[in-house]
């Protein structure tokens, strides 16, 4: 058989705000779809709308956007290129053919049994710790078609009765899959129960939808999370059942992504108790609820993509810094582990930091006008890229741009307590005083230029250099921290320079 295209889909239930762990899976079969020269579709799985959160959709959309996780197909996709309709809602009558086609080969059936009986029922199981299950024990003793005589099948339908469809498990067969990550799986049909595949209010349900859709779109890999595999043997025989095996997809089963502490799923409780997000993108739910996001908290997209990359999947290799580009080039299904792999916060913290690093000047400064536009401050985009330049080796976060450059912009309003202590000694005003009137004559407020002849200075008069410039610094920074002294003469200029050491002459008093 001919080697099929690629085609994988990012398939979310817009039912709130998209968790890192659904982003890592989008970037999975992104990974893999460009890797292998194929197609990312994005569907929307909106059948269960009881569960329906209205910005969940724009939030996905945007969420992947921000990643650089570009659809080929579906939604999101810009009008002009090959456009959905890929929500399921939007495609909801195309499902019943199906449904019915599953009923005519015998593989399901009708079902009249009302809510309120199943809840009943269920009930009833927990009170004599006998959980109530669909199945093949129960089923013959149910209100549905296998149980039911033809004619009050008939009649109930012709009556308008509210029925839903499921699907008529077989009984006692086992099921051996082969998953490309937990590699041979093995089921028995009886611990499986007659899931519903088409409901009352005429929607499919995940199952059923989530196949078809997958059949039609051509999908040659499923690539999702770990909570999907006890449906897999399910899908697997709506395939057969369907008469589709012959163009089943490959299944691969992410793991998940667990706690940094403890054990279990990584939740959004854990990033509230340990201060990190769980979302890309801050959310404000359909009620107003809100949660905190990647990008809002000062992370770059590549830094997070990264981090998401390297949760599971490993290059094999000791490199840890990766492009997009270099991740398409290197990710193989093969390289992703069976097992859960621990969020690391710190880690992710790294990985942010290392991309701000790479960044150019200007890069950071667009990630730095908004925050000076925040403090009012207004500088040219060269002088910001410069500064940024400077001090990009001091910053995890972006926002850290003006706790470590403020004194770029604006002198400092107050002096480090501990620096004068340790510095302002009695011999400092009279160095500091004699420092300005060189300041004074110097015309030439380069860097390297204005260093060499402070050095000179300094020697000269036989001064301690440690002393005379942390006491410099503290009067233009205002703390013993920042950029290369000499650098911030020079950027922030003769004037000003002058300005801010006579400032603190006249108000750093001599420690005792
Ligand atoms: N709609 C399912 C979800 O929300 C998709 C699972 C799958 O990819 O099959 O994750």
């Amino acid at each position: 058989m001919a080697e099929r295209r690629v085609r994988v889909r990012f398939a979310p239930s817009p039912t709130g705000p998209l968790h890192m762990g659904g982003v890592r899976t989008a970037l999975f079969n992104y990974l893999f779809a460009k890797k292998n020269g194929g197609d990312f579709l994005l569907r929307i799985e909106d059948t269960d709308q009881t569960r329906f959160v209205k910005n969940a959709e724009a939030y996905i959309v945007e969420s992947l956007k921000w990643c650089g996780i570009n659809p080929d197909e579906g939604i999101g996709v810009t009008p002009e290129g090959p456009y959905g309709p890929y929500r399921q809602s939007d495609r909801k009558t195309m499902y019943k053919q199906y449904a019915y086609q599953l009923i005519e080969s015998g593989n399901a059936y009708f079902a009249f049994d009302t809510p309120e009986e199943l809840t009943k029922l269920r009930e009833k199981g927990e009170q004599e710790k006998n959980p109530f299950v669909y199945n093949y024990k129960t089923r013959m003793e149910l209100c549905n078609s296998l149980a039911l005589s033809k004619e009050e099948v008939e009649k109930r339908l012709n009556s308008g009765e509210n029925f839903v469809i499921r699907f008529k498990m077989p009984e006692n067969q086992d099921i051996y899959l082969y998953d490309e990550i937990r590699k041979d799986v093995h089921f028995n049909t009886n611990e499986l129960d007659d899931k519903v595949l088409y409901k009352s209010d005429g929607m499919p349900t995940y199952h059923l939808a989530n196949v078809v859709d997958d059949y039609l779109m051509k999908i040659s890999h499923v690539i999702r999370g770990e909570e999907w595999l006890s449906s897999m043997p399910l899908h697997v025989l709506l395939y057969r059942a369907l008469g589709w095996e012959d163009v089943m997809p490959k299944f691969a089963h992410l793991p998940l992504i667990l706690k940094p502490v403890g054990h279990g799923k990584l939740s959004k409780r854990d990033g509230d108790k340990l201060g990190f997000p769980v979302f890309p993108l801050f959310w404000v739910g359909d009620e107003g609820e809100t949660a905190s996001g990647y990008r809002e908290t000062g992370y770059v997209p590549e830094a997070f993509v990264n981090m998401l990359a390297l949760l599971g999947w490993n290059p094999g290799t000791e490199q840890e810094i990766f492009t997009m580009d270099e991740l398409i080039k290197e990710f193989s299904l093969e390289r992703v582990g069976k097992s859960g792999s621990k969020f690391d916060p710190e880690k992710t913290k790294w990985f942010n930091q290392q991309w701000l690093r790479r960044k150019s000047g200007s890069e950071l400064a667009e990630l730095f006008a908004p925050i000076l536009a925040e403090k009012n401050v207004q500088a040219s985009t060269e002088y910001v890229a410069k500064v940024c330049d400077m001090i990009k080796e001091r910053i995890v976060f972006a926002q850290d741009l003006w706790s470590q450059g403020y004194y770029f912009f604006v002198a400092p309003e107050s002096y480090d307590e501990k620096v004068i202590k340790k510095r302002w000694k009695a011999d400092a005003p009279a160095q500091i005083q004699e420092f300005i009137e060189f300041l004074k004559k110097e015309t030439d407020y380069t860097s390297a230029t204005l260093e060499a002849k402070a050095m000179a200075l300094i020697q000269e008069k036989q001064w301690n250099v440690g002393q005379v410039c942390n006491c410099l610094r503290l009067a233009v920074v205002g703390a013993g921290m920042g950029a290369h002294l000499f650098d911030i003469f020079e950027m922030i200029g003769k004037d000003e320079t002058i300005a801010r050491v006579q400032k603190a002459l006249d108000t750093i008093k001599v420690a005792e």
